[in-house]
């Protein structure tokens, strides 16, 4: 038989997979071996594109045979029992220190549960995040890969000939994440976020539109202007454009012939369920998640929205008021993310990943949903000082949400005063005063967990623990 050829593999050839070989071979240096379940896709994606020089199999075994050592294939199937079926088949076919990559959206206990397995038998497992959706994967991802120091040596040069590029400064969005899980740990934590992004624009628009008085195409406008600015994102430019759309049918604006429920595929909720876990308080992703669920209960909105007697009026604003937004959805948006990267150190603690901020943030600057002139800030940020407790603490982001708190504030007071929700907001503000506050009322929580639960408390004054026998005379 004839020497094998390929450097690299991709099993699942869905859109996902099919995109990403495709992407794969269409760099210098790779050559992709395929192979899918039901054959006919392998035969499908060969045969549409004949320039990829795909090394097609039709068996486990044959792909194994095509694949040069140590074998690096990169699963894309559905999460879960797919992907524990087809780690199994690889496992039969390869040799010890080959590399078994998952592409896919598992959770990340699953990964760590996977890589623990698959070393066992000798090989290396790599549980890769890799965001940008369809587009992304063929033209260029940001790809969060775990597993071993070792397997990255084979696995890295060949991620960084595919990953997007930052527009800063060129570097392939990838870095080696961390052990085990690290990889779709951070992937999780990167979606919670986009979760908040996406809800922090929505109130935006939501507060222009019946607070500013402004037509979806005007607020279209206002986000174009907002994207030359330190808000320039992908989710900015995009909402612009959804903005701008009109429905062909009605005429109407096609956000108002939306039904206002929000679909979601669950990260979100994992991304807050692991924070609470880990202690860190995720407020800002946490009200994104909510707030898509509470839209999704035409039921229970059914029956309030009726019962509410009085609605209020919008307030008087003036000509500061979309200024004012804008410095608002900046802030909420800083705090979202101060959280987000809390929670990304939590759980390096808690499972012992070294991560490693600065390069998360720079690694999200191209490729995927959250892209943003202000990951590079981020970056920055933790490069200054790389122990930083909080995003908040950075002399640039401290200087910033300064300046547009007075703004931030009077949105936040608007929108409660005008009856328009915004739950993201509030609550990144909220968490702002909190981290900012001489006192909080934690102090009377303790005094009531001693009071029914003899839980004990501490003092400002002195060291030790203190129990107050509250039964006595007092
Ligand atoms: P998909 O619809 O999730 O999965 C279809 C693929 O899984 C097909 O190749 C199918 O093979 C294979 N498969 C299913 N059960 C299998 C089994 N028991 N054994 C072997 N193969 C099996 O595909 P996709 O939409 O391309 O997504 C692939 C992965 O990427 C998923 O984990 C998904 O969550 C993730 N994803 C990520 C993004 C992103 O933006 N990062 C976007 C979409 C999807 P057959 O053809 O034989 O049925």
């Amino acid at each position: 038989s004839s020497e094998p050829r390929a450097n690299i593999g991709v099993v699942g050839l869905a859109v996902m997979g099919s995109n990403l070989a495709r992407n794969l071979a269409s760099r210098e240096g790779n050559t992709v071996a395929v192979y899918n379940r039901s054959p006919e896709r392998t035969e499908a994606l060969v045969n549409e594109h004949s320039e990829a020089g795909f090394i097609p199999a039709t068996s486990l075994q044959e792909f194994a045979a095509s694949l040069q050592r140590p074998r690096t294939a990169i699963i894309m199937v559905q999460a879960g029992k797919a992907t524990d079926a087809v780690i199994d088949g690889l496992c039969e076919v390869f040799e010890p220190g080959d590399i078994i990559v998952d592409g896919g959206n598992a959770l990340f206990t699953d990964t760590i549960r996977r890589e623990a397995t698959v070393r066992e038998r000798g090989f290396h497992f790599v549980g890769a995040g890799i965001s940008g959706g369809e587009e992304g994967a063929l033209k260029g991802p940001s790809i969060m890969p775990g597993g071993s120091a070792e397997s990255y040596e084979t696995l890295g040069p060949i991620l960084k000939t595919i990953a997007a590029r930052a527009p800063e400064d060129g570097e392939p969005c990838v870095t080696h994440v961390g052990t085990d899980g690290a990889g779709h740990f951070v992937k999780m934590i990167h979606n919670g976020i986009e979760y908040a992004d996406m809800q922090l624009i929505g109130e935006a628009y939501d507060l222009l539109r019946r607070v500013g008085g402004l037509e979806p195409a005007q607020i279209a406008e206002v986000f174009s202007e907002w994207n030359q600015g330190p808000l320039s994102s992908y989710l900015i430019e995009i909402t612009a454009e959804v903005l701008r759309q009109v429905d062909a049918e009605t005429g109407k604006p096609f956000v108002d012939v939306v039904l206002d429920q929000a679909g979601q595929k669950g990260t979100g909720t994992w991304t807050v369920q692991s924070a609470l876990s880990l202690g860190a308080p995720v407020s800002g992703i946490a009200e994104a998640v909510f707030a898509r669920g509470v839209s999704s209960h035409p039921e229970q909105r059914e029956t309030v929205r009726p019962t509410v007697a009085s609605r209020p009026e919008p307030q008087q604003v003036d000509e500061r008021f979309v200024e004012d937004v804008r410095k608002a959805l900046y802030a909420s948006k800083v705090v979202a993310y101060a959280q987000g990267f809390d929670a990304i150190l939590a759980g390096g603690r808690e499972h012992g990943w070294e991560l490693n901020p600065g390069e998360i943030a720079k690694i999200w600057r191209a490729g995927c949903i959250i892209r943003a002139v202000f990951l590079g800030r981020i970056a920055e940020a933790y490069g200054r000082n790389p122990e930083l407790k909080s995003l908040l603490a950075d002399p640039f982001f401290a200087g910033e949400v300064a300046e547009g708190a007075d703004a931030w504030r009077r949105v936040v007071a608007t929108a409660a005063l005008s009856g328009v929700p915004a739950p993201a907001f509030s609550a990144s503000l909220s968490y702002y005063d909190s981290l900012a506050a001489d006192r909080l009322p934690a102090a009377l929580i303790q005094g009531q967990r001693d009071f029914f639960g003899a839980h004990t408390y501490r003092r400002i004054d002195r060291e030790g623990v203190f129990h107050t026998d509250w039964s006595g005379d007092r």
